[in-house]
């Protein structure tokens, strides 16, 4: 195949995330075959490639790396049924209907939840797809996320504990375990690409403590250690009512729990991870084993906020994720990065650490430790290179000559930011979440000017919409 050439010049600012953390001014950045081969000054850069494009005044970011989704609920938003409970009864209220998704609808979910996803900075999703009833396969989804362009690690999930051995969702929901087995190993074998870039890579995902069984979650784990790079996914210590669940099934915390069936390793990573104690938290940092923060949907269901500084602290890898899109009810990752960051804060709580009285003089501040403080550096290396390590690559994650060219960049010089451009890498956290007005994956143009340059979106809104309606008007709301 011939060589392909893309130019990215006069970015304003650029954030490389690099080992020096550097923030660049007026760069320009040159790809070949969707790898990075040199930033610096357009002069010191080729004239010419077979796509350039301009970055004037705009701030220019490594690509958002997404730990957490569910692209198929982007057909069930907001549905009136589950709009105000927390997880279990949530659930409860989708799962059949999610069961009942086509093929074809799974199809322009992804789409739809990628484009969203890419409009917002986004340049690598894992999807924990877990619902495979009706003739859907990660065939779909991966040729989905293929034709928009998108990196991409797909889950091939699974629930195999119904109702009736005490699991969470209705046993018309579930598969049988050798059928998932056999059908993971095969997706593994055709679409997994370990190597630097692969733009493809699988994840065995078995959904959660109550709905697959423990020895479902032994042979997910050993099947996926059989091959290089295949991550081991599932949702954990999400709310007291799993923990609640652990306890009462198995006699175990959640974590504990997950250690006995051999799940803490470094190709781990938990989805939430909200409710754990500093032991727990140390355990995660020892074993490598990873969190994806999902704050919107963690809000949206009431379940609790995670500790993500003192993960942070403790040296365990984070990441952020948006989730289902049924329990966000987006998949915006700038809003996730801002979401992430004030409830970070908030969590730090207003209290003073020490002192005698709960009263306090009104004029003396409330002292918080430094590093007590999530900034909004921090949040942004969290959704990037933090968002990279969970999934477990180092090709992406930062702006440097041999890791992917994946990028995005805001128009600095909009309402929204004005008069906060004294730090204009900090007021992409601060201010309200942006759009991309370019992003780059593999060294492709995916969103271009603001627009998605690889699917006709209006057209796959309008489907994806009829097919919502059907699907949510034809399926079981209870
Ligand atoms: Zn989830």
């Amino acid at each position: 195949m011939e060589m392909t050439s893309l130019l990215a010049r006069n970015a304003e600012v650029l954030v490389t995330m690099d080992s020096e953390r550097r923030e660049l001014r007026n760069v320009s950045i040159y790809a070949e075959d969707g790898l990075i081969k040199q930033i610096g000054p357009s002069e010191e850069l080729p004239m010419h490639a077979d796509t350039v494009i301009d970055l004037k005044g705009q701030i220019v970011l490594p690509g958002l790396v997404n730990c957490h989704h569910h692209l198929n609920q982007t057909l069930t938003r907001n549905i009136p049924a589950a709009q105000n409970n927390n997880l279990f009864a949530w659930l409860k209220a989708h799962y059949k209907i999610w069961a009942g998704t086509t093929p074809e609808a799974s199809r322009l979910s992804v789409l739809v939840g990628c484009a969203e996803l890419a409009l917002s900075g986004c340049t690598t999703v894992f999807d924990h797809s877990y619902v495979f009833k009706n003739g859907n396969s990660v065939d779909v989804i991966v040729e989905a996320a293929r034709e928009l362009g998108i990196r991409f690690h797909c889950s091939r999930g699974s629930m195999s504990l119904g109702e009736s051995k005490g699991g969470l969702p209705p046993d018309s929901c579930v598969e049988e375990e050798p059928a998932i087995l056999e059908d993971t190993q095969r997706v593994i074998k055709a679409y997994h690409q370990s190597e630097l870039g692969g733009m493809t890579r699988i994840v065995v995902a078995p959904c959660s403590p109550f709905s697959v069984t423990p020895s479902l979650l032994r042979d997910s784990a050993d099947l996926a250690r059989q091959y290089e790079g295949v991550g081991l996914h599932t949702h954990l210590c999400e709310t007291f009512d799993e923990e609640r669940y652990t306890l009462n099934t198995y006699g175990q915390r959640p974590v504990e729990f997950m250690e006995s069936v051999g799940w803490l390793g470094d190709e781990v990573w938990f989805a939430h991870a909200i409710h754990v104690d500093d032991q727990e938290i140390s355990q995660f940092a020892s074993c490598g084993c990873g969190a994806s923060h999902c704050p919107s949907s963690n809000m949206r269901l009431a379940s609790g906020i995670a500790p993500i500084k003192k993960y942070m602290e403790a040296g365990v890898k984070v990441g952020l994720g948006v989730d289902g899109s049924a329990s966000n009810d987006s998949s915006n990752m700038m809003l996730e990065v801002h979401t992430a960051f004030l409830l970070a804060r908030l969590k730090m709580g207003l209290q003073p650490p020490e002192g005698p009285s709960r009263y306090m003089n009104l004029s003396q501040s409330h002292p918080k430790r430094a590093k007590e403080w999530m900034t909004a550096r921090e949040i942004l290396e969290v959704a990037t290179l933090g968002g990279a390590s969970v999934i477990g690559r180092n090709d992406i994650g930062s702006l440097e000559v041999g890791k992917c060219a994946d990028f995005f960049s805001i128009n600095l010089h909009t309402v929204d930011y004005a008069g906060a451009l004294h730090d204009p890498v900090a007021a992409t956290v601060f201010c309200a979440p942006q759009k991309a007005h370019y992003t780059v994956v593999n060294g492709r143009v995916i969103v271009d000017q603001g627009r998605l340059a690889t699917v006709d979106l209006p057209l796959v809104v309008e489907q994806h919409n009829l097919a919502s309606i059907k699907l949510v008007e034809g399926g079981e709301v209870n």
